[in-house]
C-alpha cells in the first residue's frame, strides 16, 4: 500500500475557513491561468517594452483589480482574520510569479502606510490607485532604512540626503530624486515618499508624504534592466519644486523613524511572502520533475539522495511560512509590531527561496539553465530576495540592534 499523502496547497495547513478557502481557490486559479503564462511571456521582454500600452502586465494588473483584495475593505476585518488571508493570497499571487505578485502587491502600499500613520483619509484617496513607496536614495539605500543612524559605522555620518522636502505654511515642497529601485515608480499614480525634511536650515530624518505623481515638477527615469523579478518594474522619481497639501502628511519629523520602523516591520514579511511563493513554486517544480525524469533505469526520485534533497527544500519551505505568518499575526496583534520578527521572517523566507531555488534547479540538471524549463527564471527571481526591503546583513543588523535589553546592561 502506498504512503503517499497529498497535502494541502499551502502544506501543512489546518483546515481554512470558507472566506480563506473562497480567497486561496481564487488566487491559484489566478496565479495558474493568467500570472504564470503572462510572467513567462514578460520577462523575456526589455524593461521599455514591460510596462509599454499592450503589454500582458496591464491585463495582469486590471483582472487582479477583481480579486477582491482591497486593504480598505480588510481592514474592518479581525487582525488575525485579515493577516491570514493576505498571507494565504500573496503566497499563491507569488507562487503564479513573484515579479506580478509584487507589482500587485506594491500597488498596495500607499493605502497599507497611510493605515499605519493612522491617516485614513490618504488611505481612502490612494485605495484604488496604482501605487509606490520610494525611500531609498541613489547615495543613501541602506542609511535610508535606518533613520536613526542605529547601525551606522563608528564614526560613520550618514551624509546629505537626496531627496530633501519643506513644509511652508498649508503645503509640503519636495526637491530632489529617489532611487533607480522604487518597485513600481514608472506605472504608479500615487507615491508614499519617505524622505529628510529640512526645519530652521537644518536637514534632518524626516518626513512621510502621499505625491500624486501627476503633480507638476514630478517626472520619471527609464523602468531599470535587472536580473531577476523583471515583472516589477523600478525607476527613479525626480522632484522640482513638487506641491503637496499638508493634508496628505503622514508624518513628520517627531514621527519618522517610528513610521519607518512600522513600514518596514509590515513590509519585511509582505516581501517574505512572496520570496514563500517563489521557494514552493521551485520545490514543486523539482518535486515533479524527480517524478518524471529517468536517470540509471529509474525516475530520479528512486535514488535516496535525490528523496533526500526534496526533502530539505519540502522542511525550508513549510519553516519559512510558518515564520512569515507568525511574524504577521504578531504583528496583527501586538500592541507594537516587532521589527526583529518582521526582519527574521524576511530574512529566513529569502534566503530559503535562494537555497531551495538553487537546489531545485540541480535537480533539473543541465536543463535547469535553460529558457525551456522555469528553473532558471525562479532562480534568478530568488536572488532579488536578499536585497529587496532591505539588504539582509543590514536587517540582520537592524534585528539585532533590537535585542539589546539597556536594563541588562551595566
Ligand atoms: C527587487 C528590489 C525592489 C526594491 N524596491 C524598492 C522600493 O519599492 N522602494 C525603494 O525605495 N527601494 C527599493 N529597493 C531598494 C532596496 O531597498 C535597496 O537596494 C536596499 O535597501 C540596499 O540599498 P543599496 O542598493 O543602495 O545598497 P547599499 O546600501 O549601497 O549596500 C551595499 C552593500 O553594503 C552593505 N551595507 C550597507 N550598509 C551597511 C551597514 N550599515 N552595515 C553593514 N553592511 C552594510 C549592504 O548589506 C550591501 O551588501 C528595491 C531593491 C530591489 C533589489
Amino acid at each position: 500500500m502506498s504512503q503517499y499523502q497529498e497535502l494541502p496547497l499551502s502544506g501543512l495547513e489546518p483546515p481554512l475557513s470558507e472566506m480563506e478557502k473562497a480567497i486561496q481557490e481564487t488566487t491559484h486559479r489566478f496565479a495558474v491561468e493568467v500570472m504564470r503564462p503572462a510572467g513567462v511571456e514578460l520577462d523575456r521582454l526589455s524593461a521599455e517594452e514591460m510596462i509599454a500600452p499592450g503589454s500582458r502586465l496591464w491585463e495582469v494588473l486590471d483582472k487582479a483589480q477583481g480579486l477582491g483584495l482591497s486593504l480598505t475593505a480588510m481592514a474592518e476585518l479581525e487582525p488575525i482574520e485579515r493577516v491570514r488571508l493576505l498571507a494565504i493570497a500573496s503566497e499563491e499571487l507569488s507562487w503564479g510569479d513573484a515579479g506580478l505578485a509584487g507589482a500587485i502587491l506594491v500597488n498596495h502600499f500607499p493605502v497599507m502606510y497611510s493605515l499605519i500613520a493612522g491617516n485614513q483619509a490618504m488611505a481612502e484617496y490612494c485605495e484604488g490607485k496604482r501605487g509606490c513607496w520610494a525611500i531609498t536614495e541613489p547615495d543613501h539605500g541602506s542609511d535610508m532604512l535606518d533613520p536613526q543612524a542605529h547601525v551606522a559605522a563608528n564614526g560613520g555620518r550618514y551624509g546629505r540626503p537626496n531627496c530633501v522636502a519643506r513644509i511652508d505654511g498649508d503645503k509640503v515642497i519636495i526637491n530632489g530624486q529617489k532611487s533607480a529601485w522604487v518597485s513600481g515608480a514608472t506605472t504608479a499614480e500615487v507615491c508614499a515618499l519617505y524622505c529628510h525634511v529640512e526645519v530652521d536650515g537644518e536637514v534632518k530624518p524626516g518626513i512621510s508624504v502621499i505625491v500624486p505623481l501627476d503633480a507638476p515638477g514630478v517626472s520619471r527615469g527609464k523602468p531599470l534592466e535587472k536580473l531577476g523579478i523583471r515583472c516589477l518594474n523600478q525607476g527613479e522619481l525626480y522632484f522640482d519644486n513638487v506641491e503637496v497639501p499638508l493634508s496628505h502628511l503622514l508624518a513628520g519629523p517627531e514621527t519618522y523613524a517610528d513610521l519607518v520602523e512600522k513600514t518596514l516591520a509590515e513590509a519585511n514579511p509582505h516581501v517574505g511572502l512572496m520570496f514563500v511563493g517563489v521557494a514552493r513554486a521551485a520545490y514543486e517544480h523539482a518535486l515533479a520533475y524527480a517524478h518524471e525524469r529517468r536517470q540509471g533505469g529509474v525516475a530520479i526520485i528512486q535514488h535516496q539522495s535525490v528523496r533526500q534533497r526534496l526533502f530539505h527544500m519540502f522542511r525550508k519551505v513549510e519553516a519559512a511560512r510558518a515564520l512569515v505568518r507568525r511574524a504577521m499575526e504578531y504583528n496583527a496583534t501586538a500592541p507594537r509590531p516587532a521589527l526583529q520578527g518582521s526582519a527574521a521572517a524576511k530574512v529566513t523566507a529569502t534566503q530559503t527561496a535562494l537555497e531551495v531555488a538553487s537546489d531545485a534547479l540541480q535537480m533539473f540538471g543541465g536543463n535547469g539553465m535553460t529558457l525551456e524549463y522555469p528553473m532558471e527564471k525562479l532562480f534568478r527571481d530568488a536572488r532579488s530576495g536578499l536585497i529587496a526591503d532591505g539588504c539582509n546583513e543590514l536587517l540582520a543588523l537592524k534585528g539585532g540592534s533590537l535585542l539589546i535589553n539597556p536594563d541588562l546592561l551595566a
